[in-house]
């Protein structure tokens, strides 16, 4: 099913209809053999929710294995439906590959049902963000949840932001409960060899009328491994290049010739797994302007390329 299809079931005026999406989910599972699914509690005030976890059977045996998140955003459809419809093609991948695979496909889903980035329990005029994974302690004192401009030879340490005084968004803290206690103590020890977080870059265009299809990431370390993915990348929608970037950032962040946002240490999920050792962890964005297929498409060939790179490196 093509992403433009999924979503004539699923939304209706940028709100997401859960059941729909769930069973969407489930189907793709439940159609396999060498997938699991299960489901983690997520409680609001304004009502239950959950995270659902799909994860690859006998996770344990694959030596190399990747973590994929979308959905961070719930008003960022193109996100968690183009990852959706790609969870088939990508396990099937990585699979061949022997990588194994762990993905949160919609993690701010009490978001998506009202159509709002942050979750139900958030105030719009007081939002606190989510996405918010680590804090940064400074040399002169100072804790920080992103680096910004900051030098980085400042950081004294950093620890996880579910483990400051903070409250933090419940989805936020679930996830970052579930990524500590497998990485310290279960599955990922070792193993995790890269991260794919998908999202939408909805300000960056909104000051220029042109209708403008885009694509570009956040990655850290050498931008030159990554050449192969963003050649088959521009193959279907064009790199943003030299743009200067607005969305979600204290300060704002150029990209380079290729659409790369490089060592930008913003606390989300991706800084965080560097952080744990992962230096393949990137942000894929693509703009509000980009077409659903089209974004599913470069989901797909960001999660693709990283069972490359891990391939190549055995
Ligand atoms: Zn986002």
């Amino acid at each position: 099913m093509k992403a433009s299809e999924l979503a004539k079931d699923v939304v209706r005026d940028g709100k997401v209809d859960l059941r729909n999406y769930h069973a969407y989910l489930l189907t793709q599972v439940e159609d396999r053999k060498d997938l699991d699914i299960c489901s983690h509690p997520l409680n609001y005030h304004s009502g239950r929710h959950q995270l659902l976890e799909i994860t690859s059977k006998e996770f344990g045996f694959y030596k190399a294995a990747l973590v994929w998140t979308a959905g961070f955003h719930g008003n960022e459809p193109h996100a968690f439906l183009g990852s959706a419809v790609k969870l088939n093609e990508v396990v099937n991948y990585a699979h061949k590959n022997r990588v194994g695979v762990r993905a949160y496909l919609l993690v701010n889903e009490s978001g998506a049902r009202q159509g709002t980035r942050y979750n139900a329990d958030t105030p719009v005029e007081d939002p606190v963000a989510n996405n918010d994974f680590v804090r940064y302690f400074l040399t002169d004192g100072r804790i920080v949840d992103d680096l910004g401009g900051e030098d980085e030879n400042k950081v004294a340490s950093w620890w996880w932001a579910a483990d400051s005084e903070q409250k933090l968004p419940e989805e936020t803290r679930l996830l970052s409960n579930i990524l500590t206690k497998n990485w310290w103590e279960g599955d990922f020890r070792g193993r995790i060899k890269a991260v794919v977080d998908c999202h939408v870059d909805r300000r960056t265009q909104e000051d220029t009328d042109v209708d403008c299809p885009a694509s570009y990431q956040y990655i850290f370390g050498d931008p030159n491994r990554f050449n192969s993915i963003l050649d088959n990348v521009a193959g279907v929608v064009p790199l943003w290049t030299n743009k200067k970037i607005l969305s979600g950032l204290a300060t704002p962040a150029w990209t380079d010739g290729r659409g790369n946002v490089t060592d930008r240490y913003d606390g989300t999920v991706t800084d965080l797994t560097r952080l744990l050792g992962v230096k393949d962890s990137v942000a894929v964005e693509v703009s509000a302007d980009t077409d659903l297929d089209t974004a599913a498409e470069v989901y797909g060939i960001w999660v693709r390329g990283m069972v490359d790179l891990i391939v190549g490196r055995r």
